[in-house]
């Protein structure tokens, strides 16, 4: 197995290059977005630079060109959540618009007044309003399945809560507050008792953990390019064909139709018939230059050395007397959530903002989780392969003298 060294790594993402201690950033946010690697921004720059043209359109060399790399990187995904057919990856702006896109268009067409819609009370806002949504205009149910004190949604009230009125059980595979694994394959199973139908929310996932969608056996999985050393504004929705097949269209325009008429119009084949428009070339283009980071051999020894790097935040984290963590146990990848008692969260991350360390503070995106646990917002810290021991320390120093009092 190759080894993995987070100095050589980390050399991949320029903004993590120091250029002096007093730009020095430690960068522990990683799970609102990643760093992105040199590789990534010079292949959109390229793209704009060497290969500009849109894609299946003209009839000229360059809009070739630009479809050949376009499209590689669809093939590059199937591969990486191997995926069984192509055409099953569909290219989106982000999670938010994968799962409003099923909403739409799954949602409005296939739930029935009086179905059920399964999430739980662990999910992102993204994963959240667009059911409510639904919900209200269909007249259907929103069932939410309580988490256990580990953070992990629990099977057995599961068990209780999905029924054969349930269409759809929509969740994350990690939470972006607990960094805990949801038990997904017991989930899916659970729903396809069911006849329901499943939708896994692996914004946080992909780039922790390897995602085989046949084997998970899911209908549909989302995730975001920018989590993954990623451009912005990319993303991707798998869904299984003969159910993208049998939906709407989700937005119409250019590039969704096969032919347009005042007497009728008729929609283009998978995946062109959810990708009304011109979409995000340089972006898709760009993340094909990080993928190799996931499909290439180094991704498990990159995976362990996260995990040993999980495992010592979270002893020094335990050994500061005011840190409360949200639920019991270490995350299963390193995304931290606690309070430190005595303490508004907010005056915590602008003191480590000063001493140049990044952290998130507040509601995280998942309002009904706090508010479930009785908290208005708490501390998140959450780390990536490129983040090092000595960045750990300097951060556990830096909380333990603001606890302490000692500025
Ligand atoms: N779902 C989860 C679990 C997330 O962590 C996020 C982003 O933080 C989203 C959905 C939304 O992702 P995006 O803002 O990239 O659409």
């Amino acid at each position: 197995m190759k080894t993995f060294s987070a100095t050589e790594f980390r050399k991949q993402f320029p903004l993590l290059q120091t250029v002096s201690d007093s730009d020095n950033v430690i960068y522990f946010d990683n799970a609102a977005t990643s760093q992105k690697t040199l590789a990534v921004t010079n292949a959109s720059r390229d793209f704009y630079l060497k290969n500009n043209a849109n894609v299946h359109r003209a009839s000229h060399f360059l809009s070739a060109k630009a479809t050949k790399l376009f499209e590689v990187v669809r093939t590059k995904v199937q591969r990486l959540i191997n995926a069984k057919y192509e055409n099953e990856i569909i290219w989106t702006k982000g999670t938010t618009e994968a799962i409003n896109l099923i909403a739409q268009s799954y949602g409005l067409s296939f739930i029935k007044p009086g179905d059920e819609i399964v999430i739980s009370a662990g999910e992102h806002h993204a994963n959240i309003v667009p059911w409510q949504h639904v919900a209200q205009q269909v007249g259907a149910k929103l069932i939410i399945l309580p988490l256990d004190e580990k953070g992990i949604i629990d099977l057995h009230e599961a068990k209780q809560l999905i029924s054969a009125k349930c269409k759809l059980v929509a969740i994350n595979h990690i939470s972006n507050v607990l960094g805990k694994i949801n038990p997904i394959k017991e989930l899916i199973a659970l729903a396809k008792k069911h006849s329901a139908k499943t939708l896994i929310d692996g914004a946080q996932a992909i780039a922790h953990l390897p995602v085989d969608v046949q084997e998970l056996d899911c209908d549909f999985y989302v995730f975001s390019a920018h989590k993954m050393y990623g451009p912005t504004g990319v993303g991707v929705l798998y869904g299984k064909q003969a159910i993208l097949e049998s939906m709407p269209p989700y937005q119409f325009g250019g590039e969704m139709i096969k032919k347009v008429s005042f007497t009728g119009t008729s929609y283009n084949e998978l995946p062109h018939k959810f990708e009304a428009g011109t979409p995000n070339i340089a972006g898709v283009v760009g993340l094909g230059a990080c993928l190799d980071i996931f499909i290439d051999k180094q991704f498990l020894p990159m995976a362990e050395y996260e995990q040993q790097l999980c495992q010592y935040l979270y002893q020094k984290l335990s050994k500061i007397e005011q840190v409360q963590f949200l639920v019991n146990g270490c995350p299963d990848i390193p995304v931290f959530s606690f309070t430190c008692s005595g303490f508004h969260h907010q005056d915590v991350a602008t003191y480590l903002d000063s001493k140049g360390i990044a952290v998130r503070a507040g509601h995280h995106c998942a309002m009904p989780l706090l508010e479930g646990l009785g908290l208005d917002g708490s501390i998140r810290v959450s780390l990536a392969p490129y983040n090092t021991f000595n960045e750990v320390d300097f951060f556990i120093e830096r909380l333990s003298e603001f606890c302490l009092g000692e500025l």
